[in-house]
């Protein structure tokens, strides 16, 4: 599914497996980052998805993880594989990926196992640039749904795409949830002013106003 010029949904619940939250992909056509890699059980229809947008596979240079659970990082391993890209996530979260952590990513919730996947770049900043050959990719701490999360923004078509994933939580013990700072960081999404939202379960939002609503209906 297109998004913008740039801009593609190759994974999700109703695209490559029930359990899968939303995969994106992030092109200028030369160089390719995905963004979220779903459970892993529908990783052959994420491969098909990529192909069928004329993705080129070698120009996948990147996966970025918004947070660690299960739903978004599950098929990193086989993305990985696959794909021979870097891995990309916060610190905070790096540390249950890496260790196959059952319960901080939520595996446990999906009666599943995380298999470890390795994380190439580790990132620690609160903001931090990528080039996707022509296009800027930013990536911004944004912790509270998990200590690690992170949202991402692309300008493509003269808007601003961002990548906010699991903006409506939940909030959780178990997941190491911080409500002060998943506030703050509700807050610091709203002032992004974003056009397009691309959540990691409500689908994809178009219009300021609709953005707006939406992350506000959280706070
Ligand atoms: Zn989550
Ligand atoms: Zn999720």
């Amino acid at each position: 599914m297109q998004i913008t010029e740039h801009v593609y949904q190759v994974g999700g619940s109703t695209l490559s497996h029930p359990s899968d939250a939303a995969i994106y992909c992030v092109t200028d056509g030369k160089v390719t980052a995905l963004i979220d890699a779903g459970t892993g059980d529908g990783h052959d229809r994420v491969l098909k998805n990529i192909a069928k947008e004329n993705i080129d596979a070698s120009a996948i240079h990147y996966l970025f993880l918004t947070h660690c659970h299960f739903d978004h990082v599950g098929g990193a391993h086989k993305l990985r594989g696959t794909f021979n890209c870097k891995v990309v996530a916060h610190q905070l979260d790096a540390q249950y990926i890496e260790a196959g952590d059952q319960y901080v990513t939520a595996a446990n919730w999906y009666g599943s196992f995380l298999t470890p996947c390795t994380i190439d770049i580790k990132v620690n900043d609160s903001e931090k640039s990528f080039a996707i050959g022509s296009l800027t990719l930013n990536m911004h701490h944004i912790p509270g749904h998990s200590p690690g999360s992170v949202a991402l923004t692309v300008e493509s078509e003269g808007k601003l795409v961002l990548f906010g994933q699991d903006v409506h939580g939940p909030l959780n013990d178990v997941l190491k949830s911080n409500r002060d700072d998943y506030i703050q960081s509700l807050e610091f999404l709203l002032s992004l002013d974003a056009d397009i939202l691309c959540e990691g379960h409500f689908g994809v939002y178009f219009g300021k106003e609709e953005v707006k609503n939406f992350i506000e209906s959280f706070l």
